[in-house]
């Protein structure tokens, strides 16, 4: 038995090797910048992605080059990413620290995940309202969508918690007890949407169809079935900037709201400063659908 060859340009980060570790993926930002940056939120992160089916957004040559999605194992994936399936839907999930240190390896920038658990895939945790503004429609409007979604939900027994995508739009996550199928679950949602659009159809649009969108924000309820996902809490983004998916107390979702300043550079100090994790009322909040879609 010989040691391991090193590997040219390969640097250990936490217990994973990274290869091409000066690789950039963004513009001034390396492979190995994103392996420290999971380094450093893993804790925080992990709640919201370990044991959930995952989808991995693939950047072999950053941001610019070619990109894949990558739902089951290759020869040679490391095994800190594990391989399932539910119904028929392949997925990879990871753990720990060391899952995440995989992904960075394997040039996965982005992680999305379903809205279940893969221990119980067929039963969603959560209900995930992406919320796509139209052409022409001013971030503050997004965040008056959303403060309006809230009360809607609040209004029928439904706590829920909101995160910037790193991109356009705001995700608004409403956790559940896993007892309702896809099925109940994305009928709920879709009501959701539409009964939004009924009540103010200058604002909201419930159907994915472009040409409709500008003006408007899409309601996208879509986001609730089988093998659909949302990026996942803290996942950096393919985008300029680096940006990151960020979990938000309600109290900054106002119109002054920025989400492109929340970026793998600025992340880890925002959770060094945070004396409390936003969405820390997730773990023990228990509810259900109103009592039809049950
Ligand atoms: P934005 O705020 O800019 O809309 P987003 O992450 O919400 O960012 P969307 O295009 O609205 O982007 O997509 C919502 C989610 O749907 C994504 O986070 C992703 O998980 C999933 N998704 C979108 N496009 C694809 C695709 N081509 N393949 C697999 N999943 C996708
Ligand atoms: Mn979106
Ligand atoms: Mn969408």
């Amino acid at each position: 038995v010989h040691a391991a060859k090193p590997v040219t340009g390969a640097q250990r980060v936490g217990g994973t090797q990274i290869t091409h570790a000066d690789r950039e993926l963004w513009p001034g930002i390396t492979k190995q910048d994103l392996a420290e940056y999971w380094r450093q939120v893993a804790a925080r992160a992990l709640p919201d992605i370990a044991g959930r089916p995952l989808a991995l957004l693939r950047c072999p040559d950053g941001i610019e080059g070619q990109r894949f999605f990558q739902k089951h194992g290759n020869r040679g994936m490391p095994p800190a990413i594990h391989e399932g399936t539910a119904g028929d839907q392949p997925f990879l999930s990871i753990e720990d620290e060391a899952g995440l240190l995989a992904c960075a390896q394997m040039a996965a920038i982005e992680l999305h995940g379903w809205g279940a658990s893969a221990a119980d895939p067929l039963n969603p945790d959560r209900i995930v309202f992406d919320l796509d503004p139209g052409e022409g429609v001013a971030f503050a409007e997004v965040v008056r969508a959303a403060l309006d979604l809230r009360k809607q939900l609040q209004d029928g027994g439904l706590e829920s918690f909101c995160r910037t995508t790193g991109g356009k739009g705001l995700h608004l996550v409403v956790p559940l007890r896993p007892e309702a199928g896809w099925e109940l679950v994305r009928d709920f949602a879709r009501g959701f949407a539409r009964a939004l659009e009924a009540e103010a159809p200058d604002r909201f649009i419930a159907t994915v169809s472009k040409a409709q969108r500008r003006g408007r924000i899409l309601v996208d309820w879509l986001r609730n079935g089988i093998g659909a996902t949302a990026v996942c809490s803290y996942s950096p983004r393919a985008r300029p900037g680096a940006t990151v998916a960020t979990p938000l107390a309600w109290r900054e979702v106002t119109p002054r709201l920025d989400p492109q300043r929340f970026t793998i550079a600025t992340v880890p100090a925002r959770l060094r400063q945070q004396r409390r994790d936003p969405w820390a009322g997730m773990a023990t909040i228990d509810q259900r659908l109103p009592k039809e879609f049950r």
